[in-house]
């Protein structure tokens, strides 16, 4: 075991007693413990980092933990036998039990430390290896390791840089967290122009540690978003989405939504949503508060949320409005559905990426709006047994809560469901006959001409 407070860098905290602050071992995983324990079994330091830390002092249940050690990623993997070296912007090891991941980071230096690495020094003779810039001073590939009061000054927000250790039950702070935790305060560590511009997803991390915690961002810290938003134009599409589902799945969408448009970050995710809202109906923008309120409140509940009725709801404005501006006669009612649908999420595909079993499902969700609607004789099981029934269904009543009259559509299906099966077929029997009429038409076509 080393003694940690022999480690290199550790003097420069300030050390909180375990009386003086309320995480207990009881709060924290079971196998987040055994990874600290196995780790400084073996002579390395392990620390509990980042918003396993933080969420405990807020007296929140962490929704994972993160650790912090000395050891390489190499030196995890060979105590770890359930353990993966994964990611390619950062090194990090994922050990997996179970379904749950404890992710394990090696202490990295802050990206400056590559400056002073002389060129002619052998790669393998030093601990930073592998840093590199993008003209726009955006980090590229960070995985220079270094001391752990390095590897706090690296990390986003001062609330996110306190270390637990099972040594002593100490927390340690290199940067002024636990001040700003009092003061429920996001502040970027360093200058935070330099930091956005190394990496503008901080910013969307500070809206959403800001919408999830409910706390200010400072000023100086957000300053610079609004100039500097633009730079999220430099990140992937893949790395937007799965920013974006964070955002919206922090329990807290319906704030981090408005936090997004006030700051103009908005415009880089789902810039055709937010223009939509300016020009469309008011149910459509109200339909999508609702259904961000409703995600918040089934996230509070530990129900799951999907992104793709997530993206079905952010979306519906705009396929609203794409519907009411194409006047194209020669296409049938069911071909400007399916044309719009289309054209919406190929737009939004120009922000975020979406996993094509999403976009499958939002499309899903909103063609059952239509046959939701039609409700006749022939396709009201087939509707109902639809395998996104549920998520149709849901959606058509927060479009019925959003102030669309559907006259009591919801109810007939609430009603319809909750039936049993003769109640089921009695609703079915007094509805119009209409689409038995038309496929009795259909089957009298000679079969060569049917489309
Ligand atoms: P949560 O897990 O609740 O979403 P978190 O703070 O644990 O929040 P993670 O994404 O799990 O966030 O990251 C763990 C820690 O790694 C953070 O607390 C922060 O210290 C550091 N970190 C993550 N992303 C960045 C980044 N883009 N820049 C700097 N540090 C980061
Ligand atoms: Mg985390």
């Amino acid at each position: 075991m080393t003694e940690i407070d022999t480690l290199p860098g550790i003097e420069k905290a300030v050390s909180i007693p375990r009386d003086q602050h309320p995480i207990s071992r009881k709060h924290i995983a079971p196998n987040a413990l055994k990874v600290l324990y196995r780790l400084s079994e073996h002579g390395f330091a392990a620390f509990l980092v980042g918003g396993g830390v933080r969420d405990l002092l807020l007296g929140k249940q962490p929704k994972d933990f993160d650790i912090a050690t000395d050891a390489t990623p190499e030196d995890i993997r060979g105590l770890f036998k359930n353990a993966r070296i994964i990611g390619r912007r950062f090194r990090i090891v994922h050990i997996r039990f179970g379904r749950e991941i404890i992710e394990v980071t090696t202490f990295r230096a802050h990206h400056e430390a590559r400056n002073a690495i002389p060129e002619d020094v052998s790669r393998r003779q030093i601990k930073g290896l592998d840093s590199a810039h993008s003209e726009a001073g955006m980090i590229l590939r960070d995985n220079v390791y270094g001391d752990i009061d390095e590897d706090a000054a690296r990390r986003d927000f001062t609330v996110n840089a306190l270390y637990y250790t099972t040594q002593g039950f100490r927390v340690l702070d290199f940067c002024g967290g636990m001040e700003d935790l009092q003061a429920r305060q996001i502040r970027i560590i360093g200058d935070p122009q330099e930091r956005y511009r190394e990496d503008p997803v901080r910013m969307l991390r500070a809206i959403r540690f800001s919408a999830k915690l409910d706390f200010e961002i400072a000023e100086d810290t957000a300053a610079p978003i609004a100039d500097l938003a633009e730079l999220l134009e430099s990140i992937s599409p893949a790395r937007l989405f799965d920013e974006t589902i964070k955002l919206m799945t922090c329990g807290y969408a319906e704030r981090a939504f408005q936090l997004l448009d006030k700051s103009g970050l908005g415009n880089y995710l789902f810039a055709p949503t937010l223009e939509a809202l300016r020009h469309g109906s008011a149910e459509a923008g109200k339909l999508v508060e609702l259904a961000l309120r409703n995600t918040d409140k089934r996230l509070s509940e530990d129900k799951s949320v999907t992104p793709a009725f997530l993206f079905a709801a952010l979306l519906w404005p705009v396929l609203q409005l794409r519907l009411a501006q194409n006047h194209d006669e020669q296409q049938a009612p069911q071909q400007r559905f399916h044309q719009a649908a289309s054209d919406v999420l190929l737009e939004q595909l120009n922000f975020t990426a979406i996993p094509k079993r999403f976009t499958i499902g939002a499309r899903e969700i909103w063609d059952l709006q239509r046959r939701l609607e039609k409700r006749n004789r022939r396709n009201v099981f087939s509707v109902f047994n639809h395998p996104r029934f549920r998520a149709g269904y849901d959606f058509l009543l927060l479009r019925e809560e959003s102030g669309e009259n559907l006259n009591g559509l919801g109810d007939w299906w609430t009603q319809f469901q909750n039936g049993d099966t003769n109640q089921k077929n009695e609703m079915v029997n007094a509805l119009a006959k209409t689409g038995s009429r038309r496929r009795r038409r259909k089957r009298k076509k000679p079969a060569g001409k049917q489309s």
